[in-house]
């Protein structure tokens, strides 16, 4: 994995125009059972790749938090919200709050999620790629491919079986 991390950043540049032509050629013209498709592409990718071994979107991107993920984290850290805010929190140029430093606060030493049960709705759903209409998030995907393993490998996956 750590060899993969390395090389991902050229990985990822080396693939850009490609993916950016196969995003707009998909979200043009979306087959039928893409749903089923990335469904099936996800959870294969999950199988082999172990995100305790890499952490790389805790580490280099943070999740944005939701006011229902901010209640329910604070809830658990037993801190009021504006207090979880304040000490941990900023808002971003979206106007969204996101983590003040990275790697992420919450991101243990083995990789583990220290508040894993209770982490962002972002966190649980990333990369994204089992959701349902996935070439409507093709830019975000472009993106998380530079950082997730797993993201580029489904994308490559796609490609093949798609063109
Ligand atoms: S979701 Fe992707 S970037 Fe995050 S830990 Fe798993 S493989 Fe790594
Ligand atoms: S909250 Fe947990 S899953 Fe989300 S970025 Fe931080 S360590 Fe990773």
């Amino acid at each position: 994995m750590e060899d993969f991390l390395k090389q991902l950043p050229k990985l990822a540049k080396d693939k850009n125009k490609e993916n950016k032509k196969f995003f707009k050629q998909l979200k043009n013209k979306p087959p039928k059972q893409l749903d089923v498709l990335m469904q099936e592409l996800h959870e294969d990718e999950f199988k082999r790749t172990d995100c305790l071994s890499c952490a790389n979107c805790c580490k280099t991107t943070g999740p944005l938090f939701t006011d229902k993920d901010v209640t329910r984290i604070a809830k658990f850290l037993k801190m009021k919200p504006q207090h979880f805010i304040a000490t941990y929190l900023r808002i971003d140029e979206d106007n969204d709050y996101v983590l003040q430093s990275l790697p992420c606060t919450f991101l243990g030493q083995d990789n583990m999620c220290l508040i894993y049960d209770v982490r962002p709705k972002a966190c649980a759903e990333f990369p994204h790629t089992d959701r349902r209409k996935f070439q409507q998030i093709s830019h975000l995907t472009i993106k998380n491919v530079e950082i997730c393993p797993a993201a580029y490998n489904i994308v490559e996956e796609m490609k093949k079986r798609l063109q």
